[in-house]
């Protein structure tokens, strides 16, 4: 029971002092601003997520059109730009 007086006396001197309203008041803001940052961050992974994927669509798109082969190993053909496994050259689009 002493133990819960002496809380109940900390919590008088905190009020009257006026700090656990500020520490409240504190806290409120910092759940605002954590709460507002969460919510931009979603709404700018959601758009930047968004804009990656019609990204990789359109790349994927036009991937799927164009083939690309190695100058020196014409059976060598990659949907991918990239090098070419046998000598290492950079693969170039197929006409
Ligand atoms: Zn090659």
């Amino acid at each position: 029971m002493s133990k819960n007086k002496e809380k109940l006396i900390f919590l008088s001197s905190l009020l009257r002092g006026g700090i656990l309203i500020s520490l409240i008041r504190k806290i409120l803001k910092m759940r605002l601003l954590v709460f507002s940052f969460v919510l931009l961050s979603g709404l700018m992974f959601n758009s930047c997520g968004s804009n990656s994927s019609k990204e990789i669509q359109k790349t994927t798109k036009e991937e799927a059109n164009v083939e690309f082969t190695c100058l020196m190993h014409p059976d060598i053909v990659s949907s991918k730009l990239g090098d070419c496994p046998i000598c290492g050259m950079g693969l170039v689009e197929k006409e």
